[in-house]
């Protein structure tokens, strides 16, 4: 019943077509399924999916697609409030993003000692945890920029780092001064804010159902874990901290346990430069 009202009120704030996420079915990109109403839950494999009210008698499903699922179909799982089942496909797009090599000054950053191995490990799984996380609250889904900055990196570029091939890049970069505000870019609740070997200071955001924010390199934390932030509250500074090459952001934005493209939840203006 709360949960009807919570629709409800949310799409008495959603009447006019939903601007983002675009829909992007791409690797790391976002599908966007337009479904009839009574939609109870969704699935990629083992992984629930977002969905949220967008109109009368409509809600969307979010599909963040794995990075690692280079083309094809993607079989969605749908649940009917009914007790009915369905299917969705979503056929993927191959993408090819751009490589981009970096020369990082602290070779132990690109090449960890055996006790950072052991550290790093451990803040692997902090991070997997967080990621898991799903609440019932339906989040909002139209982000505004965390800083105001320049677009350094984007995100997917195929990375060597010293020469080194490593992951691609998972987030969107922002450079701005050291001590440049960062803002939520929506309502949540802080899932982490630790001090990471890679990351730096690093902060985790649940906007529910499985919408997870990230922000790194942070040279400031001003939240708490379990503290509810709404959307433009400032969380911390920009800095340096973990591996860079500047101060910058790095923001990302997780969908059903996948880095997906934060460019794709603001408006194109803000993302493209
Ligand atoms: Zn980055």
């Amino acid at each position: 019943m709360r949960r009807l009202l919570i629709l409800a009120l949310l799409f008495s704030a959603t009447v006019s077509a939903l601007a983002m996420p675009r829909n992007e079915p791409i690797p790391g990109g976002v599908a966007v399924l337009h479904e009839g109403s009574g939609v109870a839950r969704a699935w990629l494999g083992s992984k629930r999916l977002l969905i949220v009210p967008s109109g009368p008698d409509e809600s969307i499903i979010l599909v963040g697609i794995p990075l690692g699922h280079k083309s094809g179909p993607l079989k969605i799982r749908i649940e009917y409030a009914n007790g009915r089942t369905g299917q969705r496909i979503v056929q993927v797009q191959p993408h090819d993003y751009p490589v981009q090599r970096l020369t990082i000054k602290n070779k132990r950053k690109v090449e960890p000692l055996a006790e950072d191995l052991r550290r790093i490990r451990a803040e692997q799984k902090k991070k997997h945890a967080a990621l898991a996380t799903w609440s019932e609250t339906i989040p909002d889904i139209e982000f505004t920029m965390p800083v105001q900055g320049i677009i350094s990196s984007h995100f997917g570029l195929r990375r060597y780092l010293n020469g080194k091939p490593r992951r691609p890049h998972g987030g969107l970069d922002i450079a701005a001064p050291e001590g440049t505000p960062v803002r939520a870019p929506a309502a949540g609740t802080v899932l982490l804010a630790d001090d990471f070997f890679f990351s730096g200071n690093v902060i985790y955001l649940d906007h529910g159902e499985g919408l997870i924010t990230y922000y790194a390199h942070l040279s400031q934390k001003n939240v708490e874990p379990g503290q509810r932030v709404q959307a433009g509250e400032v969380i911390g500074k920009v800095g340096k901290t973990g591996r860079v090459t500047g101060p910058h952001l790095h923001w990302g934005v997780y969908l059903n346990g996948t880095p997906v493209d934060p460019a794709l939840f603001v408006p194109q203006e803000q993302a493209s430069h």
